[in-house]
Order: structure tokens, then sequence, then C-alpha cells
């Protein structure tokens, strides 16, 4: 079984719709379907924005489905001035940009008992992703480093010193905490993000702006993914 989390409905809406054979299962506050997806045996889930959020609904959906891997897709902010709004980043590996012990000599983003600043991703999903996220017309695809924090950046400033920090190509709040429960677990982990923003002082009007149609093409990335797996 394939796990799939998106933070908002708009990010998990086409897929949760091809599920065939589904079943709903609520867990606490999550609401994890399972069925068939393109040919897949799935689980899918939406667990709301944010780190706790994300990390719940991984965590639920790793003890009760075992999903040999789980792809979190949707929308960020630009990390890097040379990603544009709409091209895609795939996560080399994500880190924790507000989790800052650092007043105390440690490093900025290192995770206390996990002792980790970046949360890896799997390297064969990520070939995967990419492969399919190129045959979207028009997309520039990143791959690098995704930070995530539980804010909506959108000053110029703070995106440019998360940049400087970890070198990330995107930002947003789900990513790492997907990793970090994937990484308790020993569970396979991917993240794809579309970009809705530049997370700078336009991204609240460009994210209503473009989240719809950045989440509509990570959707189509994991169609072709899922897809690739029977072929
Ligand atoms: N109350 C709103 C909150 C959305 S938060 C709601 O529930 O719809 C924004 C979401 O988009 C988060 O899930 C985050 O991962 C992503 N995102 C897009 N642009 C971002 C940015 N500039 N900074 C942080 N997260 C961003």
């Amino acid at each position: 079984m394939i796990g799939l989390i998106g933070a908002m409905a708009v990010e998990m809406e086409k897929l949760m719709a091809d599920v065939e054979d589904r079943t709903e299962t609520t867990v606490g506050m999550d609401r994890y379907v399972t069925g068939r997806l393109y040919g897949q045996e799935a689980v899918l889930a939406i667990c709301g924005p944010g780190k706790v959020n994300a990390a719940l609904c991984a965590g639920g959906m790793i003890l009760r489905y075992h999903p040999q891997w789980i792809l979190n897709l949707g929308v960020a902010g630009a990390g890097d001035r040379d990603v544009g709004i709409c091209d895609m980043v795939v996560a080399t590996g994500a880190v924790q940009h507000d989790f800052d012990t650092s007043h105390l000599g440690d490093p900025v983003g290192l995770v206390s008992k996990i002792n980790l600043v970046e949360f890896p991703c799997d390297a064969a999903l990520r070939e995967r992703l990419v492969r399919a996220a190129e045959q979207i017309p028009g997309i520039h695809v990143h791959c690098g480093v995704i930070a995530t924090g539980d804010q909506f950046i959108d000053r110029e400033a703070d995106r440019e010193r998360i940049h400087r920090l970890f070198g990330a190509k995107a930002v947003e709040m789900e990513g790492a905490a997907i990793a970090h429960a994937c990484y308790t677990y020993g569970v396979p982990c991917g993240i794809l993000r579309s970009i809705s923003d530049g997370a700078n002082e336009q991204s609240p009007m460009d994210f209503g702006t473009f989240a719809a149609l950045a989440a509509d093409h990570t959707q189509r990335v994991v169609e072709l993914v899922l897809k690739g797996l029977t072929a």
C-alpha cells in the first residue's frame, strides 16, 4: 500500500475522486481513504496545515496501514529566487526551519532527540517523481531541500534567511514533519511541491491566484507515477 498526504482539500481532491473500491476510516481527527488509485492499493489523507497536524496524520497512517512509502504532495512558497511560480520542487531532504535551540549552542533546525537537521527523502522515489514531473509541459523541475515551519512565509527577508541557513528550494508547512514521522518508523518518504507563491510580500495574493493550478499539477504527477508503477 502507498500513502499519499496533502495538507488541504485542493491538494488532494482530484486523487480522492479517482479512488475505486473506497473505504473511509476516521482515527482521531484524521480521515483515511483507502482503495485502488490508478492500479495501486493506496491510503490517502488530508492532514491540515502545519507540522503537528502533519506528523499526527502520518504517524497514524503508518501505524494503521503500514504503507511501503509515503508521498507528501501540495503547494509551497519558493525558497530560492531561481524557483518560479508553478515550478516544481522534489525534495532531497527536509528541514524544520523553526526548530531553533541555537541560543543553547545547537545548529538552527537541529531536532532534539532525533539529533538531525535534515530528514532524508527516498532517492528512488525522487527519481520517479522527477521523471513524471518533467512530463508536465512548461514546468521547471528542481531538486533540493524543502524547509518546513508553522508559518506562512510572506516576507522576502524571511525567505532569504531560510534560504541562507538551509539552501531551501521551497518553503511550506508539513513536509519535514511527515519526513520526521517516516524517519521515526523507517518508512521511505517523498515530498513533491508545486510553487504557488514566491514566499514574499506578494504571497497572500499569489497563493489565492495560483494554489489550485499548482495543486492540480502535483496531482497529475502522482497519477503518472502510480500508473508508471504498473506499466
Ligand atoms: N487556513 C489555511 C491555511 C493555509 S496555509 C487553510 O487551511 O487553507 C498554506 C498552505 O500552503 C500550507 O499547507 C503550506 O504547506 C503551503 N504554502 C504555500 N505557500 C507557502 C508559503 N509561502 N509559506 C508557507 N507555506 C506555504
